[in-house]
């Protein structure tokens, strides 16, 4: 501590004494406790107005933060969490940009509603899509797919490949996408134990879908992974946009594949809704609830058709 005070007592400038003070404000009716520095005249032991309040000010705020299990400093670092700029994390969730600024620059305490969204989307891209969808028709579209393709919605290379994979020469609506990689990840699971891609399967009307099914195929095509064609009937298919690599795959995982390639092949979409029915995993569950993986060992690839 170099630097000095002025004593109003003695006169003069001094080096101060420092203390440590445990002490307990409230903060929107919650009590917070902070320990504080507290500076004293070495000559009269007066207590010396510290010049630095902002300093206590963002100790106290941050202690109220804490009871959301955050800090200023986390709420930067769940922006970058999710690769997005100031503008379009605002977009995303949709506050103001100025709001963002003022928070992760300690300007102002966050509201609680505010720190509440911090809180569940902290190292949560489940419930961040969620936000984000719900926000989709007050973004434009193009900040949207930006915003996507920044949080890379939890695409990973070798499920994309599995995409490249299943459409190669095989053109699919998006109800067959869904029971082809709900028969992929289900059998593999079965057979070596973890599924293939990095999916997760939800309650479906027409049986299991892959949860937020809509934000992915979207940004496969924005991405140009996927391209959509056309058949006579003027229904949209989709196909690949590039080769796939299969260097990501290993040959268990090939076999599992092209084994529900095999049989879900030229499969009307009624066939394959009615055989996806017989699936307890899907009958114990509940429109857009997630299915678990346990009910692998229920999943029949062959049976019930
Ligand atoms: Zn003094």
């Amino acid at each position: 501590m170099g630097k000095s005070l002025y004593c109003f007592n003695c006169d003069k400038d001094v080096k101060p004494l420092c203390t440590i003070q445990n002490n307990t404000y409230v903060v929107r009716h919650k009590t917070v406790h902070v320990e504080e520095q507290i500076f004293k005249c070495p000559f009269c032991e007066n207590e010396l107005i510290n010049d630095n309040l902002n300093e206590s000010l963002h100790n106290i705020y941050n202690a109220y933060l804490k009871l959301f299990e955050l800090s200023f400093e986390e709420l930067k670092e769940i922006r970058s969490f999710y690769n997005l700029s100031q503008e379009l994390f605002s977009k995303a969730l949709g506050w103001s940009k100025r709001t963002i600024i003022r928070y992760e620059n300690a300007e102002s305490l966050p509201q609680k509603q505010y720190l509440l969204i911090y809180k569940k989307i902290k190292n949560n891209k489940n419930a961040f899509l969620e936000i984000l969808k719900s926000n989709k028709d007050s973004i434009e579209k193009n900040e949207y797919y930006k915003i996507c393709q920044l949080i890379n919605a939890e695409l990973d290379l070798k499920t994309i490949n599995v995409f490249l994979y299943v459409l190669k020469n095989n053109p699919l609506y998006k109800t067959q996408i869904m029971k082809n990689f709900f028969a992929i990840d289900f059998e593999a699971v079965k057979e070596i134990k973890h599924p293939i891609t990095s999916f997760k399967y939800a309650h479906g009307t027409y049986g299991p879908v892959i949860d937020n099914q809509g934000t992915y195929l979207q940004l496969l095509v924005h991405q140009n992974y996927l391209k959509f064609a056309n058949n006579e009937d003027d229904k949209i298919l989709f196909k690949p946009a590039q080769d796939c690599d299969l260097s990501l795959f290993t040959k268990e995982e090939i076999i599992i594949m092209d084994k529900v390639l095999n049989q879900l092949n030229n499969k009307s979409a009624s066939q394959l809704t009615k055989w996806s029915h017989s699936f307890k995993g899907w009958n114990d569950t509940k429109d857009g609830e997630i299915i678990n993986y346990s009910y692998a060992k229920n999943f029949e690839l062959t049976d019930n058709w």
